[in-house]
């Protein structure tokens, strides 16, 4: 066996190694893009190695099966982007173009001419490319989908521009005895390899890359209403008050008022659907620019960037009002619910857990107001102020120690919150 033959088979090896990566990331999380990509270079790996096999065989339906085999790798690939990116891929229109590719490239093999059929394999795979291009046109989200899209065009371009340079510039008329050895067959040899690499490799970037999205998506969220979790909470506060020091926003906790009731009369699930129903008001209630976040069992925190403590007040009203007349049909008609809430405003550079703190003293207060109302940090009397600077206990934190020296983040202020 030839020397130059091993390293002909390289390009089936590597195209290989990149189908076992997509065949890995679908097993982490099964998307059909993966398979279908997983597909494309498993075709690939098989169409180099039959090129390799028969690269001096004339024969048209070798040839014609050698082309097919590349024009479906390029077919597949370009399917997995059209998932990926949009959805279900146009394969009747990729098929269609397959057809029409391979009829037209085995017309031309009776002809001496090389070049031409090269002009052809590679305007059918440009054309097939494009396909990728409109996919993926205007849905970069991260830098890894636009250095694929780059890549992607430039594959294409150089689909439909490279046999016409080779053509302009080799020397020589290129013949079918001195084609094997020719710039054209080795330069396809190697773009195709080179481009498939690279485009492998931004393929497995992207696809790991959602997988890491999707995982911290689902750190930051509760399940229940898709709304923050406390540590979600924790992060968009802190960015809050990292990004801009000096701005005003104001903090509102919601906490459903007898839930433990609701609970044992209609039962858990009946409780979780009223939860879920609560966030989604919750959330509706407050604008595009609110962060809202459900920090225990049937505990929610909104912050409201660029507004006063007036502004937070209005809207735990509203969102009283609207918990007032939810009706949660399929659970009873007899159920109702109301929330407790507690405002205060951001001072600052102040600590946010000293902001959370008078938040929830102000809830406590409209707890014990007998609850179905708001209290801001203005209702909290002064004797309120002063006992709660001396050392008083709020749920399982010192307060006085979180007014003064404060702690880096929003954890638990009362055994309410601890769900
Ligand atoms: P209060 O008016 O003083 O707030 O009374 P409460 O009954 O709402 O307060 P408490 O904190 O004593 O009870 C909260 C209840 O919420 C207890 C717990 O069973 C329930 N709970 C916590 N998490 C969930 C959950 O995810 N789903 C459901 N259905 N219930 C939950
Ligand atoms: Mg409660
Ligand atoms: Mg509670």
């Amino acid at each position: 066996m030839q020397v130059d033959w091993y390293f002909q088979l390289l390009n089936p090896l590597v195209f290989l190694i990149f189908a076992g990566g997509f065949v890995c990331i679908y097993m982490m999380r099964a998307n059909r893009a993966s398979l279908v990509f997983a597909a494309s270079y498993t075709v690939g790996a098989v169409a180099f190695f039959v090129d390799v096999l028969f690269q001096h065989s004339t024969s048209v339906p070798i040839r014609t099966t050698v082309a097919g085999l590349y024009a479906v790798t390029a077919i597949l690939l370009v399917c997995g982007i059209w998932r990926h990116y949009r959805g279900p891929a146009p394969w009747r229109a990729l098929v269609g173009l397959l057809i029409v590719h391979l009829a037209v490239y085995a017309s031309l093999l009776s002809l001496d001419t090389p070049w031409i059929r090269s002009l052809s394999v590679n305007f059918g795979c440009g054309m097939i490319f494009l396909f990728g291009v409109a996919a993926m046109k205007g849905r970069q989200t991260h830098t890894f989908d636009t250095l694929l899209y780059c890549v992607h065009i430039t594959n294409c371009v150089l689909c439909f521009a490279r046999p016409v340079v080779v053509a302009l510039f080799v020397g020589e008329p290129i013949t079918s005895e001195n084609h094997s050895e020719e710039l054209l067959l080795v330069s396809l040899h190697l773009f195709a390899a080179a481009a498939a690499v690279v485009t492998g490799m931004l393929l497995l970037a992207v696809l790991s890359h959602d997988i890491f999205e999707e995982l911290r998506e689902s750190s930051i969220t509760d399940p229940l209403t898709g709304l923050l979790n406390r540590r979600g909470l924790d992060i968009a506060a802190n960015k809050l008050v990292s990004k801009v020091p000096s701005q005003r926003f104001t903090m509102v906790i919601a906490d459903l008022d007898h839930f433990k009731a609701i609970n044992d009369s209609f039962g858990h699930a009946a409780g979780d659907h009223v939860i879920a129903s609560v966030g989604q008001i919750i959330r509706n209630l407050s604008r595009k620019t609110g962060t809202v976040g459900r920090i225990g069992g049937e505990e929610f925190v909104v912050l409201l960037p660029d507004s006063k403590l007036v502004d937070a007040v209005k809207l735990a009203e509203q969102t009283g009002d609207a918990l007032r007349s939810l009706r949660v049909e399929n659970v009873s008609p007899y159920l109702s619910v109301t929330a407790s809430f507690g405002v205060a405003e951001y001072c600052t550079s102040e600590d946010l857990s000293s902001l959370f703190m008078r938040a929830d003293h102000a809830l406590y207060l409209a707890k014990s107001n007998g609850r179905d109302c708001v209290r801001s940090e203005a209702d909290l009397a002064v004797h309120d102020l002063a006992k709660f600077r001396q050392g008083d206990k709020i749920g399982s934190v010192n307060a006085e120690e979180a007014f003064t020296k404060g702690k880096a983040s929003l954890s638990p202020a009362s055994e309410n919150a601890s769900q």
